[in-house]
């Protein structure tokens, strides 16, 4: 009798957050769709969460032949393993997911930053889909990023970089977390508009200030101040890697058709030549569509 061997050909795509693990089941043939989510809410420790809630799918789905993973922090591409992550993720420093999730499942696992997997995800299916050479800048909580280069994702030895957020914008600025001053952290991510507003002694979110710039002056100002702010810190990006795109992406551009104007303006006087500045595409399958990229590209 003849047996046949089934054919392995899905991809897990693992987008590790400090509030959820979402896990995407993703066709070899259709690299791009995801087939499926699952979503786990993050529980300590978190290694034994992902596991878990990876054994949990690949009990669903026999046919996975690897997984690609993005979390936050600096990740040793190499090794697979954690170098370093914030106090989000407690105990997660350190850990060698690659090396852990390989004996434990016998497949291929490769590890990425979080920010690195969106940027690719938006390079090949999203917003900078058709360049070969895009930046990606996430505004979030806090602000990071991904560099592409050659279609490729752009690595540094200590796995940093991207980390926009810890250039300076203002040396004398404000206090920022990692110890300095004046980081563009606390100038353009969401926290820093936040800050903003309460320092206007307004109330009310981001997002309402947002809507109501057409009708309050001092919201109006506020929105200039952040989307200068922010066209600065593009120039200087542009100057350091003179990308063909680059892809805005986090919370914070969730909003940006109400200050996208306001930031191409302020742009115009700023950047040394044209640059296409766009707005993320793919939003929350980003991070599981390019953690599912990384194999389909190098598994
Ligand atoms: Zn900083």
């Amino acid at each position: 009798m003849v047996q046949f061997e089934v054919k392995k050909v899905k991809v897990l795509g693992v987008d590790l957050g400090g509030t959820n693990i979402k896990i995407g089941v993703l066709d070899e043939l259709q690299p791009g769709n995801i087939e499926r989510v699952y979503l786990y809410p993050t529980q300590e420790p978190i290694y034994e969460c992902l596991e878990k809630a990876i054994d949990e799918v690949m009990s669903l789905h026999p046919d996975i032949k690897a997984i690609g993973i993005g979390t936050p922090g600096f990740v040793d591409r190499k090794k697979g393993s954690v170098k370093f992550a914030s106090e989000n993720l407690p105990g997660w420093s350190g850990t060698e997911v690659k090396q852990k999730l390989e004996s434990r499942f016998h497949i291929s696992v490769i590890v990425e930053n979080d920010a690195n997997v969106a940027a690719l995800a938006e390079v090949i299916f999203g917003a900078a889909k058709g360049y070969n050479n895009a930046l990606m800048l996430t505004l979030g909580t806090g602000v990071g990023g991904g560099v592409i280069i050659d279609g490729k994702i752009l690595y540094g030895p200590n796995g940093a970089v991207g980390e926009f957020g810890h250039m300076t914008l203002y040396p004398e600025g404000h206090s920022c977390k990692c110890g300095r001053k004046g980081c563009q952290e606390q100038y353009v991510s969401g926290h820093s508009l936040a800050r903003r507003i309460r320092e206007a002694n307004m109330d009310m979110t981001p997002e309402e200030l947002m809507q109501s710039k057409e009708h309050n002056d001092t919201a109006a100002a506020i929105v200039n101040e952040f989307t200068y702010d922010l066209a600065l810190s593009i120039t200087s990006l542009q100057a350091a890697f003179d990308m063909e795109i680059l892809v805005i992406g986090g919370g914070v551009s969730h909003s940006a058709n109400y200050w996208f104007e306001d930031l191409n303006k302020n742009l115009k006087n700023l950047l040394f030549h044209p640059l296409r500045v766009e707005v993320a595409k793919l939003k929350n399958d980003a991070g599981i569509i390019g953690a599912a990229q990384l194999i389909f590209m190098e598994g």
